[in-house]
């Protein structure tokens, strides 16, 4: 079922989903159930997956470093098909521009449609570790509203190559990423917001927030994104801070800011088990100021761990 059909089922409750990571490869996938299992009880629609971006690594053979691109984390669609097939839960592989070509994209799209998976999540990915920009791959998508453009012709039977008459077209539901402290590379919110319109008018039917900490940042972004007649669904992200580290990782990662009393409580912290705690409270907090304001989803970045998702999802739901 599509996101926005849920959404529209719900009648006004407010949903409670996660999104989770692929193991690294070799991992066994129990791992990963044995995360999502305790998170069942909160009856998720759906459950997204991340895809990873692709990455050099140095191989020693015999003393001379070999450089090989590989993908540490593959297997974004193998995994929803299995947590779709295990859980009966609806699951959203998150399918990038970098590292794609068009075609590569078609092939992956076809599966998803065979495997009954009915929303994407359509991203750009971020640059590779080793490059300071992001660089499309050679055939593939520069922004992600190309990739919704792809999307959304499948949808109406046209691949890339060729118009098909067919009563089995995909009809996916198409989800785009939003940032309430507008994205790295854009020189304003406004230029932001204007970027995120045109993967709406491309066909997205929803959009999921980069993480935030200060509720404010979110509803002024919906409001602005209201104002330029952006209509869509506005799902908010929400990441507890796990550890003293995040303080200054996620400002210099997600470019972020961190609210001043949240970094008080975090850094008075002696131990990494407190500031979990801290983490929770101030995620139980933005959950439920959100939830009161009518939010259609509140989605949280599980990071391949489930009990501090748990303990929030257990005070809000
Ligand atoms: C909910 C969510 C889930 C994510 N999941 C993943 C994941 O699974 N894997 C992963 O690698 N990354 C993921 N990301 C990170 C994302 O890939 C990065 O933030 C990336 O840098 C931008 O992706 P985007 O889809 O927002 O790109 P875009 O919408 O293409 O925007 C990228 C930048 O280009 C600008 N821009 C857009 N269109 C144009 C245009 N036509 N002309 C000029 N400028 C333009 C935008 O303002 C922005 O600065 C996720 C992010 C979010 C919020």
């Amino acid at each position: 079922m599509k996101v926005t059909d849920h959404i529209i089922k719900a009648k006004g409750e407010t949903l409670f989903s996660f999104e989770i990571i692929p193991p690294v490869k070799g991992r066994n996938i129990n791992e990963l159930y044995n995360n999502i299992d305790p998170l069942m009880e909160f009856k998720p629609p759906f459950i997204d997956v991340t895809t990873s971006r692709e990455e050099y690594v140095y191989i020693d053979r015999n003393g001379l470093l070999d450089k090989k691109l590989t993908r540490m984390r593959p297997g974004t669609v193998g995994i929803c098909a299995s947590i779709k097939h295990k859980y009966d839960v609806d699951t959203i592989p998150h399918v990038l521009c970098g590292g794609f070509t068009k075609e590569e994209t078609e092939y992956l799209l076809v599966d998803c449609h065979y495997l009954g998976i009915d929303n994407i999540m359509a991203l750009r990915g971020d640059a590779m570790k080793e490059e300071k920009y992001f660089e499309p791959s050679k055939g593939g998508h520069i922004y992600a509203s190309d990739l919704v453009k792809q999307i959304h012709h499948l949808n109406t039977g046209q691949y890339l190559h060729e118009v098909i008459e067919t009563d089995n077209c995909a009809d996916f539901c198409i989800g785009v990423a939003g940032y309430p402290e507008k994205h790295m590379e854009a020189p304003s919110l406004k230029t932001d917001l204007k970027w995120l319109k045109k993967k709406v008018d491309e066909g997205a039917h929803y959009v999921v927030t980069q993480m935030f900490f200060d509720n404010n940042k979110y509803f002024e972004f919906v409001e602005a994104a209201r104002a330029m007649d952006i209509n869509v669904p506005i799902i908010p992200g929400i990441k507890p801070i796990a550890v003293k580290r995040h303080l200054h990782l996620l400002p210099q990662v997600f470019r972020i800011d961190l609210p001043q009393d949240l970094i008080d409580s975090v850094d008075s912290c002696k131990s990494n088990k407190e500031v979990r705690q801290v983490g929770i409270e101030w995620a139980i907090e933005q959950s439920k100021e959100l939830k009161e304001a009518g939010v259609p989803v509140l989605h949280y970045y599980s990071m391949g761990k489930s009990d501090n998702i748990k303990a929030i999802a257990e005070a809000v739901f």
